[in-house]
C-alpha cells in the first residue's frame, strides 16, 4: 500500500464528475487500499476519487459502524435529516454546518463486482452523502447553512 497526495480545496478536479468504474482488476483493489491508508494517515472518515486526482467513482468511508468500500455507489432511498458541522480532507481547516439525510439505504459494487446494498445512519450516513457528494464535483460548504437555520 501506498499514500497518497490529497488534492486540495480550488483544485478544479475536485469540481469534475466522475465516470463509472467498469474494472474490477488489481488496480482497482490497489487503488481502494491506497485511499484507505491515506484517509487513516489523515486522520479522516472518508476520502472519495477525485480527492486522490482521479475521476472515478469510488470512495472509501471507516466509522465505528465498519469500514466501507464503494464503488459505483447510488444513493436509493433516505429518511430523517440531521444537522451538524463536517469537514473535509481536501478543504483543512473550515467546518460547517451541513443538513444530511438520517439514514440512507445505497447500493454500490464491492471491489470485485458483485453488487451489495447497505442501509446507514448518523455519522455514517452523513459520511456517505458527503462522499458520494465528491462524485459530481459537489464540495460540502456548498451545502452549509446557518446553525440555527
Ligand atoms: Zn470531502
Amino acid at each position: 500500500m501506498a499514500l497518497r497526495d490529497i488534492v486540495k480545496d480550488k483544485d478544479p478536479i475536485l469540481r469534475k464528475k466522475c465516470r463509472e468504474v467498469t474494472d474490477f482488476g488489481a488496480k482497482l483493489s490497489k487503488l481502494l487500499d491506497d485511499m484507505h491508508e491515506t484517509m487513516i494517515a489523515a486522520d479522516g472518515v472518508g476520502l472519495a476519487g477525485p480527492q486522490v486526482g482521479l475521476l472515478l467513482r469510488v470512495a472509501v468511508v471507516e466509522t465505528d459502524d465498519g469500514y466501507f468500500e464503494l464503488v459505483n455507489p447510488v444513493r436509493t432511498a433516505e429518511s430523517g435529516t440531521q444537522k451538524g458541522y463536517e469537514g473535509c480532507l481536501s478543504v483543512p481547516g473550515r467546518s460547517e454546518c451541513v443538513i444530511r439525510p438520517m439514514n440512507v439505504t445505497v447500493r454500490y459494487l464491492d471491489r470485485h463486482g458483485k453488487q451489495r446494498t447497505g442501509e446507514f445512519s448518523g455519522l455514517t450516513a452523513r459520511a456517505m452523502c458527503h462522499e458520494m457528494d465528491h462524485l459530481d464535483g459537489i464540495l460540502f460548504y456548498d451545502k452549509a447553512v446557518r446553525e440555527d437555520e
